[in-house]
């Protein structure tokens, strides 16, 4: 468990999305509520693991798991997606997640938080439309054809980036991304550092310092939490935002992911579904 400390902390290993400085710390009392196996983008068997929450989240199960698949790529999410997870922190804290089923990174768990869910129509709901998109982008840029499993505790090789989730394969997103961006300037180097601190507090004042020494390169103060996110935030106002002409490595970070069609086509794609 080389970076990403919040994984630490979360009992189901789930990839912790928040930002740096909502007054949130990662959440070690996430509650699984309800689990559903997937085959091909359909709801199969329930596992209750909390009957007495699962009582009034279960009933509208159905209805979030057609609005998620309305706005996530239908392709990829029957390909990758094989469990729905229902978890509890409360209101607020996590929204959402993902995690690999297992160390293959070929079928992942999609996890929400039912307290969370937006009334209504989800189409101009920004913020959770921005951590659904944010999580997909990891399943797309840490699924089996990105990323292999490896026994490596540190980064050996530079040619190819180590994730939580493994190895990334040399023309993987991520790997380009990380090659591209996270060698200029030593970032990569500088945020390895921050990585080892161990007290948590002090990591995470690192880790906002790190961003805003660098702020014209990230989005926002969770990409800056590391190369993984900062794809997955990248990936997200790509979808979102026009076609940048700015200069900004931020910028070219949208960039970036016009250099494959086929992310063009999902962006597209999204677009339709959530306007
Ligand atoms: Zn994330």
């Amino acid at each position: 468990m080389k970076k990403k400390i919040y994984l630490l902390f979360i009992p189901a290993l789930l990839i912790q999305c928040l930002s740096l400085r909502n007054g949130e710390k990662p959440d070690s009392d996430l509650i699984e509520i309800a689990k559903w196996s997937v085959n091909e983008g359909k709801l199969g068997t329930a596992t209750i693991l909390q009957q007495e929450q699962a009582k009034n989240t279960i009933k509208n199960i159905e209805e979030t798991w057609i609005k998620i698949k309305t706005i996530l790529p239908e392709k990829y999410m029957a390909q990758y997606v094989k469990e729905l997870e229902i978890f509890t922190d409360g209101a607020d804290g996590t929204l959402a997640g993902v995690k690999p089923t297992d160390e293959s990174n070929e079928s992942w768990s999609y996890g929400i938080d039912p307290a969370d869910l937006p009334e209504g129509d989800w189409q101009n709901k920004e913020d959770f439309l921005h951590t659904l998109l944010h999580e997909f982008g990891h399943i797309l840029t840490l699924n089996n054809t990105q990323v292999e499993p490896s026994e490596l505790d540190f980064q050996e090789d530079e040619a190819r980036y180590l994730t939580n989730e493994g190895l990334a394969k040399i023309d993987s997103y991520v790997n380009q991304f990380v090659q591209q961006f996270w060698y200029q300037d030593d970032l990569l180097f500088e945020w390895d550092k921050i990585q080892k601190t161990r007290n948590l507090d002090k990591k995470l004042d690192q880790l906002y310092d790190f961003y805003k020494n660098h702020k014209t390169k990230f989005y926002t103060d969770y990409a800056a939490e590391s190369p993984e996110e900062d794809i997955a935030e990248s990936w997200y106002y790509f979808v979102l935002l026009d076609k940048p002409e700015g200069r900004l490595i931020k910028n070219q970070k949208l960039l970036f992911f016009y250099k494959f069609p086929e992310l063009v086509l999902l962006r597209t794609e999204i677009r339709s579904a959530i306007r």
